[in-house]
C-alpha cells in the first residue's frame, strides 16, 4: 500500500552537516551553476521520523512534481505573480512571459531527466528545473504568494505554484510553434526509453574511461535524471565499487550496470514517481544516510566516503 508522505518529507529539510563527518560544507561562489547542487550535501537530506531520503529531486521525484499541475490542464491563466528579478528567471524575458501566459490554457507537460516542460496554448512554453529545493504544487485561487514562490499562475479554481527557497532552480519561457531549443537539445535518450540500450551505455562509458563509475553515472548527458541516491542504488545493485574507474569495468559489470539502471529507474517511477511512496524496503536508500546503515542483503555496515564530490555509501562486501 502506498504511503503518501510527500508533505512530511517536503516539510522537514534537515541540515545535518554538523552531525555527520561525511557531509562537506557548502562551497562558496555557487552563482550561476546551470546544474546546481553538485558537491553540496547539506540539502540532500530530507528526513522524516521513519526514514531518510534524498531531498534533491532526481528523475522519479521530478516526475511526481510534474504531475502536480495536471489538475490545471485545460484551464486558463487569469492572473500571474512572479519575482521578476529573481535569479531563477535568469535568461528569460519575464515581461514577455507575463504578457503571453495570461489568457493561455495549460495544455500538457513532460519530464525529461531532471527537467520539466509545460505547454500552454498560443505557442507558449514554460520550462522548470527544480534545482535543489524547487517544488511544484497547487494552492487555492485566493492564495497569497510567499517569499519563495517565484511564479504563481492563477486559474479560476486554483493557483499553480513554483517555490524554490535556495534559488538553484530555473524557470524558462519560450514563445514559438515548436518546443524550445533548450528542451529538444537532448543530451541522451531517456533511461526509461528503448533508445537507452546497452550499446549506448557502453559508448558513453568508453568516452569516460578515467572517471570513477559514480561520476559517470551522475553525468546528465549520459544518464539523464540520475542523481546521488539513484547512482548509489544502481552501483549497489550492480555490485560495483563506486570509485572504480569506468575503464576497468568488465563486460559483465557493464551489463549489470545497465540492468540495474533500468530497474532502479523503472521501480522508482512506479513508487516515488507515481505517488511519492517509498521505494521498496530492501533498497539501499533506506540505509544510505544512516550513520549505522547496513547492507540490506547481509546486514554488514555500509561504508561512506566522498566519491565524485558526492557523499557515497556502499557495501564493502557486495561491491568490489
Ligand atoms: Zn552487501
Amino acid at each position: 500500500m502506498a504511503r503518501k508522505c510527500a508533505r512530511v518529507r517536503c516539510a522537514l529539510l534537515v541540515n545535518r552537516a554538523n552531525q555527520n563527518p561525511h557531509l562537506n560544507p557548502l562551497p562558496q561562489g555557487e552563482a550561476d551553476a546551470p546544474a546546481p547542487g553538485e558537491g553540496d550535501f547539506r540539502h540532500e537530506l530530507l528526513v522524516n521520523p521513519r526514514h531518510v531520503i534524498s531531498a534533491m529531486p532526481e528523475l522519479a521525484e521530478v516526475e511526481w512534481f510534474r504531475k502536480q499541475w495536471d489538475v490545471g490542464r485545460g484551464a486558463a491563466i487569469v492572473g500571474l505573480s512572479l519575482h521578476a528579478r529573481n535569479r531563477v528567471f535568469r535568461g528569460s524575458d519575464v515581461r514577455d512571459l507575463r504578457q503571453r501566459l495570461i489568457g493561455a490554457n495549460l495544455l500538457s507537460s513532460h519530464a525529461r531527466g531532471k527537467r520539466m516542460l509545460f505547454k500552454f496554448s498560443g505557442e507558449n512554453w514554460l520550462g522548470i528545473h527544480l534545482g535543489m529545493t524547487g517544488k511544484v504544487r497547487v494552492e487555492s485561487p485566493d492564495y497569497r504568494p510567499h517569499k519563495h514562490d517565484h511564479i504563481v499562475l492563477f486559474q479560476p479554481e486554483r493557483a499553480l505554484v513554483f517555490t524554490d527557497s535556495r534559488q538553484f532552480g530555473r524557470v524558462r519561457f519560450h514563445h514559438g510553434a515548436d518546443e524550445p531549443n533548450w528542451w529538444t537539445r537532448s543530451d541522451a535518450p531517456e533511461i526509461n526509453s528503448r533508445a537507452f540500450d546497452q550499446r549506448l551505455v557502453d559508448q558513453f562509458l568508453d568516452r569516460h574511461r578515467k572517471a570513477p563509475i559514480k561520476a559517470a553515472l551522475l553525468m546528465q548527458n549520459g544518464f539523464p535524471g540520475i542523481g546521488n541516491w539513484m547512482a548509489d542504488e544502481i552501483l549497489w545493485r550492480a555490485k560495483i565499487l563506486p570509485s572504480k574507474r569506468t575503464g576497468k569495468l568488465t563486460s559483465r559489470e557493464r551489463a549489470a550496470l545497465f540492468r540495474a539502471t533500468k530497474f532502479v529507474v523503472q521501480r522508482s517511477l512506479e513508487t516515488l514517481g507515481k505517488d511519492f511512496s517509498d521505494p521498496p524496503r530492501n533498497w539501499l536508500i533506506h540505509q544510505k544516510w544512516k550513520r549505522d546503515g547496513i547492507c540490506p542483503i547481509h546486514r554488514k555496515p555500509l561504508r561512506h566516503a566522498t566519491v565524485a564530490g558526492r557523499t557515497t555509501a556502499w557495501c564493502p562486501r557486495c561491491q568490489r
